[in-house]
């Protein structure tokens, strides 16, 4: 006890009985600075809680951010999430553009037997890592300001495209080249092709018109599934074709 205090109790010795108790004692500033942090930390945890423990209220907050949640099922703006092929999986099919094994082999046999018939198949795309997915998908958004709803309608968000397996595989027409991913690609020799034939070596349009995935058209967009691994990594989209017919 300071000095100073020990002269202030003294002094309230003085004070008779009934009036020693003095008015409620003001907060120090620390102590008025303690409570505010206090405060502050209760009602940030409140805030937090309440947030974790209402979904839409956290959809909403999100939404105001511009970014998306995913859905119960994993999906995240009508895309399942998918992982990068191996790379050992891969095989080249020119420089740049790799599809995996399996459907490579497929591929070539339905590239032969479409040449066969005079159709000329193009392969525009195969394989796409995560971080090359990440760019086409933000780097487009932001060239054409869209936001990330609009943009997964024709490009899916990162670690959740379908080209991240290796099984997708985009597909153009030699002869019409200006059709390559557009919808016109549809009135295509090899597009009617495709329709009649694809499914014989295992290949399926992802994307068909009015898909329950809410994902655009792409006719030109066929996935792999004639491996057990294929499927199992398709089940969840194939679910929701199943359940639109
Ligand atoms: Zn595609």
């Amino acid at each position: 006890m300071s000095r100073a205090e020990s002269a202030r109790s003294n002094k309230t010795d003085d004070i008779p009985l009934a009036r020693r108790s003095s008015p409620l004692r003001r907060p120090t500033k620390q102590e008025a600075s303690f409570i505010l942090l206090f405060s502050g930390v209760i009602a940030t945890s409140l805030l937090v809680l309440s947030l974790s423990l209402f979904p839409g209220f956290r959809r909403s907050i999100f939404f105001l951010s511009g970014q998306a949640v995913p859905s119960s099922d994993g999906s995240l703006l009508g895309h399942y999430p998918y992982p990068e092929a191996l790379k050992e999986d891969l095989v080249s099919v020119y420089p740049g553009l790799e599809v995996h094994r399996d459907a490579y082999k497929a591929l070539n046999s339905m590239s032969a037997a479409a040449s066969a018939a005079g159709i000329d198949l193009v392969l525009l795309s195969g394989y796409r890592s995560h971080d090359l997915q990440r760019e086409i998908f933000y780097g487009r958004k932001s060239a054409r300001n869209q936001i990330a709803i609009e943009r997964a309608k024709v490009s899916a968000p990162p670690g959740h495209s379908e080209h991240s397996t290796g099984y997708a595989i985009d597909l153009g027409d030699a002869t019409m080249r200006h059709t390559d991913f557009e919808v016109e690609f549809e009135n295509t020799k090899a597009f009617r092709w495709l329709q009649k034939n694809a499914a014989k070596y295992h290949f399926v349009l992802s994307f068909p018109k009015g898909n329950l995935q809410k994902v655009s058209y792409e006719p030109w967009h066929w996935r792999y599934e004639g491996t057990v691994e294929a499927l199992r990594q398709f089940e969840p989209a194939n679910e929701s074709l199943r359940n639109q017919q």
